[in-house]
């Protein structure tokens, strides 16, 4: 084993001139060697594709990667034809002669690499003639697409499944950057079989180079232009929850001077690559965009990342961010949220035809990504925690540095904890905010509740300074989903001390009343 990786490591000096392995990729490819199943989750950035770029290469077998856009796999197979290793793909664009050479190099065994998309694999006869030829792993690329419960579900991607099975269930390996709990076990059970279970690595999410920083939105533009303001040079994204909001801020900052240019899915491809070409190329552009722009996108130099919008969920904002300082230098974010966004998505949410399981994940997700947002403590630490790590303080986030002066909310909290003890640990966050602030709802009477002495005991704060309190409780972990699926909050240890007064909690003041922003802004 030690002797496959010194080889391997011979192998990354000789054809990449790379001197050692990033972080978490050794193991990686150490288990890709030993011929297991792996699943492996890796941030960007890390270098997940030299997982199987470096094997394939030290082999003689064919490895089959599975990667959902065409133009991610162009700019691999170019790197890879740059370094001297023998890729193509096979997709509609690629001509037929060059189908034809490619074919060639299968059957003969010449080609080490092969990316395809998982519908051309499953096109005509693909796989029969792959099979008759040798494969000896499947590489899923972006394996988050396989999961419903990821941020970017593609259906095509449920079939690799049946794609392995009919390659001869070769040995598998799955990468993917953004993966929660949840989602992870959604995808292990997806692509590999039962019974064979695949060796799983979660590397470490930290980019302790990326500066977290969020802001409640007061005036959105007025606040990019404030944070823009002293980075001219500099090449960053700014992501938006609408095409309309993409044009008007690429428009506002255009006049400002800056070089912004939009991207969404709505522009015509033209305009799309070639601004997209130009922040590539060109240094100090902002580009506005929808989260169409990004997967794929290979810019280390990337200073910065904005929200204008409060991000969908926690994977999202975070494999959003993780686009800026991939060559490990500083960089920065500014991350804007206001009520309007939380309730424009619970309503989004409501409104969605899905199936109920669907929607409750998907409320978790939203509940998880306001909980980053009005949290009180470190940034970093919450978001690493969302991905099950445990860490220190950053001393570098707006509330590592005091972003926000923390009151003492003891006495607040009590009074939601012990609402939540009184009603039976069963209900969720807005029937406890009703019951503390004494509003009685036909659910409250009907449960006898308004009753309680706990009734009505936080009149004097409105309903929104409840909940507000109630989300920092839960993201400090003293209060916990109580796993009905339904959103029922139970109190835990933490919760227990802090009402009986042996700990004492910190919140942040009531937010400020905040002007919703005029809903002609979105689309
Ligand atoms: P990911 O898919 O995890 O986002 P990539 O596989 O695209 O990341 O790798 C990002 C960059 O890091 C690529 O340019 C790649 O060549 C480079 N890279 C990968 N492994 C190493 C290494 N061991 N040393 C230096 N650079 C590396
Ligand atoms: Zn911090």
């Amino acid at each position: 084993m030690i002797q496959r990786l010194n080889e391997a490591r011979a192998a990354l000096k000789k054809t990449f001139g790379y001197d050692d392995f990033r972080p978490g990729q050794a193991e990686v490819i150490g288990a890709v060697l030993d011929g297991t199943d792996v699943f492996a989750v890796m941030p960007t950035g890390s270098g997940k594709s030299m997982t199987y770029q470096l094997p394939a290469l030290m082999g003689d077998g064919l490895t089959v990667v599975i990667s959902p856009l065409i133009a991610l796999m162009h700019d691999q197979v170019q790197q890879m034809v740059g370094f001297g290793v023998e890729a193509a793909t096979l997709n509609s664009t690629i001509a037929e002669t060059a189908a034809r050479e490619t074919w060639r190099k299968i059957r003969s065994g010449e080609l080490r690499l092969l990316f395809v998309s998982p519908e051309r694999l499953l096109m005509d006869g693909c796989m029969e003639a792959l099979r008759s030829a040798g494969v000896q792993r499947l590489a899923v690329d972006e394996a988050h697409c396989v999961s419903q419960w990821g941020h970017d579900f593609r259906p095509e991607y449920r079939e690799i499944a049946r794609a392995r099975e009919a390659l001869g269930n070769v040995q598998t390996l799955a990468l993917t950057a953004t993966a929660d709990a949840a989602t992870r076990t959604d995808i292990a059970e997806r692509l590999f079989p039962t019974g064979r279970e695949a060796k799983t690595f979660v590397h470490s999410f930290d980019r302790p180079n990326i500066r977290l920083t969020f802001a409640a939105k007061d005036n959105p533009t007025r606040q990019l232009e404030r944070f823009l303001r002293n980075r001219r040079a500099e090449s960053g994204i700014i992501y938006c929850s609408s095409r309309k909001r993409v044009e008007q801020l690429a428009e506002t900052l255009k006049g400002d001077g800056f070089n912004a240019l939009p991207y969404h899915a709505g522009l015509d491809q033209g305009t799309r690559m070639r601004n997209q070409d130009t922040f590539l190329q060109e240094d100090g552009v902002v580009m506005t965009a929808t989260v169409a722009f990004g997967m794929g996108i290979n810019k280390p130099d990337v200073r910065f990342v904005c929200h204008a919008d409060m991000p969908t969920n926690v994977e999202g904002y975070y494999q959003e961010i993780g686009r800026a300082g991939r060559d490990g230098l500083p960089a920065d974010t500014l991350t804007l949220y206001g009520l309007d966004d939380m309730s424009l998505r619970r309503r989004q949410i409501d409104e969605k035809e899905v199936p109920d399981e669907r929607r409750r994940v998907e409320r978790r997700k939203l509940e998880a990504m306001i909980s980053l947002c009005e949290g009180a403590a470190c940034r970093r630490q919450s978001l690493l925690s969302y991905f099950g790590e445990s860490s220190e303080p950053c001393g570098r986030c707006d509330l590592c540095r005091g972003g926000v002066a923390l009151i003492d909310g003891t006495v607040e909290a009590q009074k939601l904890l012990s609402a939540i003890v009184r009603t039976g640990q069963r209900f969720g966050a807005a029937y406890v905010c009703d019951v503390v602030h004494g509003k009685e709802s036909e659910p409250i009477r009907k449960n006898g509740h308004g009753q309680l002495k706990t009734f009505g005991v936080g009149a004097d704060k409105p309903v929104a300074a409840w909940r507000a309190i109630l989300r920092q409780l839960f993201a400090a972990g003293a209060v916990a989903e109580n796993g009905d699926g339904y959103g029922g909050l139970t109190m835990t240890e933490k919760g227990e001390a802090i009402l009986f007064g042996r700990e004492t909690m910190q919140v942040r003041p009531d937010p400020e009343p905040r002007k919703a922003e005029p809903r002609s802004r979105r689309g």
